[in-house]
């Protein structure tokens, strides 16, 4: 088993983190709250809320079947929990992190704003893979590699048994971005987490649980690796708003029903769409979008605005020439926009 904390830089390591009023308490029963300088008169948000989100997690812990102690929770979104890992294992200007392309775009500019440089290696035919250049493009200063499954633009998920081949193969700690895993048959890596110290499981509540607006995304590691998260995040990073909201819908709500329809129209759009004369390909998805190449992208981007509707448009990435990302909407949505693309000419 790897010892994670050998990827770690060393000021992270040694750092202690910023004790908060809130910590300092060691219960008691006190009514009388002096200690953080809020503002005394009770309207429902003038408190701190809890700096480690202890309910929060034990809600989130017995929904994902881990230990608290395996999570750590963003309240800026899995954005947060993307950005952090590189602040925790990558020394600017020396380290390196390495990348399936064409991927999420967050994973590049958090490289960059903490100056290091991300090596991007192009999947395989047909969106596979490419374990063995992942490992080939690594050296001994890669200490993070990010594998999108279900990989955003491409829709499609890898195996997990290839994910966990390549945790054991890499010298480094192995990030997946598990955004869209709630609509994938291959399934997640939490059920493995406890045998991979160097896997890092990033998860959100804004795509199947229908809570973007809330931005909470989660990472999931080994206890050692959470604990570093949760040295160096921002004291209060999840609001108590939030932290409520998101405690009070996972307990009322089953999200199951909304998903197994998604996933329904997601095969019902791409079966209707392959037949439309603009489209050239549809690619398989374990997503909640669709890939699509087609034949005028600007001019379909455009036509489609101009009838109220907005995909998104990745024909300039690499690896997507020509193609469109939609998102799988209600049954009326992608009706209409099924009618929009077979009426294209
Ligand atoms: C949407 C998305 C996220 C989620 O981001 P939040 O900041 O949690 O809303 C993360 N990774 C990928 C690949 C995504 O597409």
């Amino acid at each position: 088993m790897k010892n994670p904390l050998q990827y770690v830089r060393p000021n992270i390591l040694a750092l202690s983190p910023y004790s908060t009023a809130r910590d300092e308490f060691k219960g008691g029963d006190i009514s009388i709250w002096l200690d953080a300088n809020e503002n005394p008169y009770e309207n429902g948000v003038n408190r701190y809320p809890d700096p480690h989100q202890k309910e929060l997690k034990a809600c989130i812990a017995s929904l994902k079947r881990i230990s608290p102690e395996q999570i750590f929770i963003g309240g800026a979104g899995s954005d947060e929990a993307i950005d952090l890992a590189f602040r925790i294992f990558c020394e600017p200007g020396k380290d390196n992190a390495v990348a399936i392309a064409p991927s999420y775009g967050v994973y590049k500019v958090a490289a960059a704003t903490n100056n290091i440089s991300l090596r991007e290696v192009q999947l395989d035919t047909d969106y596979a893979l490419p374990a063995g250049r992942l490992l080939q493009a690594a050296d001994e200063r890669t200490k993070l590699m990010w594998i999108c499954s279900p990989n955003n633009p491409t829709g499609n998920a890898f195996e997990t048994s290839r994910l966990e081949a390549l945790a054991e193969a890499f010298d480094g700690m192995l990030v997946v971005d598990e955004a869209y895993v709630d609509f994938s048959p291959k399934g997640s890596l939490l059920p493995v987490l406890d045998r991979h110290p160097n896997l890092i499981v990033l998860q959100t509540l804004s795509k199947a649980w229908g809570m973007a607006g809330l931005r909470l995304g989660m990472a999931f590691a080994a206890p050692a690796v959470a604990e570093l998260y949760a040295r160096i995040k921002y004291p209060y990073n999840v609001n108590g708003p939030t932290q409520a909201e998101v405690i009070r819908r996972i307990g009322n709500s089953d999200v199951k029903p909304q998903i197994k329809e998604i996933i329904s129209q997601r095969d019902h759009l791409s079966r209707a769409l392959a037949s439309a004369a603009c489209v050239q390909k549809v690619y398989p998805s374990d997503a909640n979008f669709l890939l699509i190449r087609v034949s005028r992208p600007a001019d379909i981007y455009e036509y489609l605005v101009h009838h109220g509707t907005i995909v998104r448009d990745r024909s300039n990435v690499c690896g997507c020439k020509g193609c469109l990302r939609l998102t799988v909407g209600t049954p009326e949505e992608n009706s209409r926009l099924i009618g929009l693309l077979q009426d294209f000419r």
